[in-house]
């Protein structure tokens, strides 16, 4: 057995063990090895259509959690009108389209060798390799919260999961009367307009059953990031005398034990405690070699989604240094993701790359259980640049929240996870 087999042959032993779901299996050719790192919002959706475009592609999705359990709308599940159970889908869904689903934690990645090991031991050999893991969080400039103990009393809940439930309890045990502040990083960061929309969800939360407590939102930078006039009428309208809003609030440190946080103009104690961390890529791309800005984010090539730093490795999703204007939103993953899709395929079949991709993003924010607004923008390569830039005159802006929009945003959430899961 050549040293090719034998890596081919430890990767479909790797697959049976975890698999759930395995089909696709016929004796047809393969005409590639595609392996997808992280089946969030741009790995599962990648991995799919590429089944489902090219069935002759061999796809193998690595992935270390059970289910995918959604970011967007979790915020709800803060504001107590959805439970953690409403936005957490299985992964059995991909079964139909072939795609080799493996459960575990991808360590490393040799781009020379083409070969991904994971946690188990397991060495996947792959002709393409997708590595879309979401964001990390980068603690060390936040010295008091760089310790497991500390970040089990200040929490982030950005990554949707035992964390938004542990930050729900947190306010449920809150006494009326105290403080919930939350810390927003300096921009770019996971989802612009997320911490205001949890602001508004926990005051919702509050006017109903703590209507002495308040609100805090302490922002490192100097205005409302997104959706600025929506959250401000709902903050200055029902929210009036629950949320304040402060810019300018560069974080310095955290004293976990007071739950207090130090900022370079005054400490703020409160009573519940929520640092939304400045953020990098997920290690994983770290490893890769695939940082190529700030330490922090990966460049690629817009038509294929291609690092910039690693041939044949391509990044989706939040990992991605991203276009000026282009958010790192659900819906923009599940765009790169289709993309890549695409050029993935072209690539393996020696075909030519669409020249002109598209990326649409539309990103709503509940103020309540039920009144949403949104944005959107509409995303085109440009040659010249070789960047992706927005449409003139695209996209739109809520000014207000409204029913109306509440029900489309539920629609949206609903329609992106068939599309991303089922
Ligand atoms: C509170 C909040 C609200 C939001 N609301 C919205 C919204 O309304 N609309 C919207 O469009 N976006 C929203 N977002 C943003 C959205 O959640 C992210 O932009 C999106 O999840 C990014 O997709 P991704 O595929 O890059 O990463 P993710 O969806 O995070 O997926 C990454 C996956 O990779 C896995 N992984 C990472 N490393 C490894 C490894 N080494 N081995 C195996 N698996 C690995 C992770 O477990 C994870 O499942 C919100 C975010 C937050 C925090």
């Amino acid at each position: 057995m050549n040293r090719r087999e034998f890596i081919k042959r430890l990767g479909a032993t790797a697959g049976i063990g975890a698999a759930t779901a395995c089909a696709g299996t016929s004796s047809k050719p393969v005409a590639g090895r595609v392996v997808v790192i992280g089946a969030g919002y741009s790995g599962a959706t990648a991995a799919k259509y590429i089944r489902m475009w090219a069935p002759d592609i061999d796809v193998t999705l690595i992935e270390r959690n059970g289910e995918f359990i959604s970011c967007p709308i979790s915020n709800l599940v803060l504001g107590g009108s959805k439970k953690l159970a409403d936005i957490t889908i299985g992964y059995g869904g991909l079964g139909k389209y072939g795609v080799k689903m493996v459960r575990d934690d991808a360590v490393a990645v040799d781009p020379v060798k083409r070969e991904v090991r994971l946690a188990s031991g397991a060495m996947l050999g792959y002709d393409r390799l997708i590595i879309a893991p979401g964001i990390d969080f980068n603690y060390q400039t936040i010295p008091g919260l760089n310790n497991s103990d500390a970040q089990s009393r200040v929490l982030h809940a950005w990554k949707a999961g035992t964390q938004t439930v542990a930050l729900r309890k947190q306010l449920e045990a809150m006494r009326d009367g105290g403080v919930f502040a939350i810390h927003v990083p300096r921009t770019p960061y996971r989802c612009a307009p997320a911490p205001y929309e949890r602001a508004c969800q926990v005051a919702f939360y509050f006017r109903n059953s703590k209507p002495k407590s308040k609100i805090l939102v302490l922002d490192t930078n100097d205005d409302v990031q997104s959706k600025k006039a929506l959250f401000l009428a709902a903050w200055n309208g029902p929210y009036k005398g629950i949320v304040e809003y402060r810019p300018n609030s560069e974080l310095l440190d955290v004293d976990a034990n007071t739950l207090t946080a130090k900022l370079e103009f005054e400490d703020v104690r409160a009573d519940v405690l929520n640092v939304v961390p400045p953020q990098k890529a997920g290690a994983v791309a770290e490893r890769a070699g695939l940082i190529t800005a700030n330490n922090r984010w990966c460049g690629v090539d817009w038509l294929t989604m291609e690092s910039i730093a690693q041939q044949g490795i391509h990044v989706l999703g939040d990992a991605t240094l991203s276009a000026p204007v282009m958010p790192k939103s659900g819906h923009m993953a599940n765009q790169h993701a289709k993309v890549c899709a695409a050029a993935v395929i072209a690539l393996i079949k020696s075909q030519p790359v669409n020249r002109e991709p598209v990326m649409i993003n539309t990103c709503y924010s509940f103020v309540d259980d039920r009144n949403a607004g949104h944005v959107a923008t509409v995303h085109v390569y440009d040659p010249a640049q070789k960047m992706m830039v927005v449409v003139k005159g695209s996209g739109g802006l809520s000014g207000k929240a409204n029913e109306l929009e509440g029900a489309y945003a539920m629609s949206w959430a609903q329609n992106i996870w068939a599309d991303t899961l089922a």
